[in-house]
């Protein structure tokens, strides 16, 4: 069983959660920089993380207007996780669970992190979002009921819970 911050996971799969750290130099000079996180239902290889970072400087570097060869990325050894952070959202590998083994899996989740919400936060701070508070947890587009298993989650193989 894997363990994080002392505190085993009991009974939900966990999977490895990678952070891409990109740094580039913008149009004026200045150095700016980003993270993405992403989770993947196994441990990828070097040469995988490699072209996905890659994949990830070519995308920024149009969104953000510069130079490819201005960017650079660094990527971290995997954290292990039931559940990844997104914008105002959970997601998690799909592995054929049902929604309401998905909705106690991250309820399980957030009752490891709740007590951490106040301000101002811990060191070892992880945010929950929202989540802790139970009534905002919803479908696609928080609408309809968790989790969200919309035409994008199911193409990228996970599903959602927005708060
Ligand atoms: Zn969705």
């Amino acid at each position: 069983m894997k363990k994080i911050d002392g505190d085993p996971i009991v009974g939900d799969p966990v999977h490895p959660i990678y952070t891409f750290a990109l740094a580039w130099i913008d149009q004026q000079g200045q150095p700016d920089r980003t993270s993405v996180c992403k989770m993947y239902a196994q441990e990828q290889s070097d040469a995988q993380l490699n072209s996905i970072g890659k994949e990830l400087v070519q995308e920024l570097a149009k969104v953000r207007d510069v130079r490819e060869d201005l960017m650079s990325f660094e990527v971290s050894s995997p954290k292990y996780e039931t559940w990844m952070l997104e914008w105002f959202c959970h997601a998690t590998i799909d592995d054929g669970r049902s929604d309401q083994e998905f909705l106690r899996s991250f309820s399980r989740y957030v009752s490891r992190y709740a007590h951490m919400q106040d301000w101002p936060p811990s060191e070892d701070f992880v945010t929950l979002m929202g989540a802790e508070d139970y009534w905002r947890w919803s479908g696609e587009k928080g609408q309809g009921d968790p989790p969200c298993r919309c035409e994008i989650c199911t193409e990228q193989g996970v599903v959602r819970i927005n708060h």
